[in-house]
C-alpha cells in the first residue's frame, strides 16, 4: 500500500487514502473483479460524496496470464530497474496505460482471450467507418473494448458521445482481418518492454 492524495473535482476538498502499489490477482484473486468493475479505483469525496475514478500508480500482475500492466497517470515512466527485470520475463505481455479506464479495458481484452494491439486496430477501422457516415469528429471517439457477445463472438465497443454512452458491434471477421494485417507488418507490432498500445500507437502505424 501507499498513500495517495485526491482532490474532489466537484467541491475542491482533498483527502488521503491507502492505495495498492501492486495488484497480484494470483495472490489476491478477489482483486480481479474489483479491477474489472472499477470499484478498486473508486474514491468517494469525504466532504460531498462525489465518486471519482481515481488515478494512481499501480502495477497490475496476472502471473497465470503472463500479463503486467503499469498504470502510470500523468506521463510518469516506470522505474527503470523494475522495467528491465520485467522485460526479461519470457512470454510476458508488458503494457503501460495512463488511466484506470484503460487498465480495466486491457484486463477485459486479455480475459476475453484477445490481443490488445489487434483490438486497437479494430477500433481504428471502426472510427474511420463511423467517420464516413457521421463526419470527422468520429475519429476522436474514445472507444473501449466492452465485451464479446453472442455465439459469433461479436466485439462490443463502447464510447461516450454527446453526453451518453453508446455501443457499436463489429463482426469477429474484422478482428481476424486486423490480426492478419499486424502479422504481415511485424514492424508495426508493439515495441519490446513496457509498451503503450493505444490510439496514439495505432496512429503511428498509419501516418
Ligand atoms: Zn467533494
Amino acid at each position: 500500500m501507499s498513500r495517495a492524495r485526491f482532490i474532489c473535482r466537484r467541491c475542491g476538498a482533498s483527502w488521503e487514502a491507502d492505495v495498492p502499489e501492486s495488484i497480484n490477482v494470483s495472490e489476491h484473486p478477489e482483486l480481479k473483479e474489483k479491477v474489472r468493475d472499477g470499484s478498486l479505483f473508486i474514491q468517494e469525496c469525504p466532504s460531498c460524496g462525489e465518486r471519482h475514478l481515481a488515478q494512481y500508480q499501480t502495477l497490475y500482475h496476472d502471473p497465470e496470464a503472463s500479463l503486467l500492466i503499469w498504470l502510470l497517470p500523468g506521463g510518469a515512466e516506470p522505474p527503470s530497474g523494475v522495467a528491465s527485470i520485467a522485460s526479461q520475463l519470457p512470454g510476458y505481455t508488458l503494457r503501460i496505460v495512463r488511466d484506470a479506464g484503460s487498465l480495466i479495458e486491457k484486463v477485459n481484452i486479455h480475459d476475453a482471450g484477445l490481443d490488445d494491439a489487434t483490438v486497437e486496430l479494430c477500433k481504428y477501422v471502426t472510427r474511420h467507418e463511423l467517420a464516413e457516415k457521421q463526419g470527422a469528429k468520429a475519429l476522436e471517439l474514445n472507444m473501449k473494448f466492452y465485451r464479446l457477445q453472442g455465439a459469433d463472438n461479436e466485439i462490443v465497443l463502447s464510447f461516450p458521445m454527446d453526453g451518453a454512452m453508446h455501443a457499436v458491434n463489429i463482426g469477429f471477421n474484422v478482428y481476424e482481418d486486423c490480426s492478419a494485417i499486424l502479422l504481415r507488418n511485424p514492424d508495426a507490432m508493439p515495441s519490446e518492454g513496457f509498451a503503450r498500445v493505444d490510439s496514439d500507437w495505432v496512429d503511428t502505424i498509419f501516418k
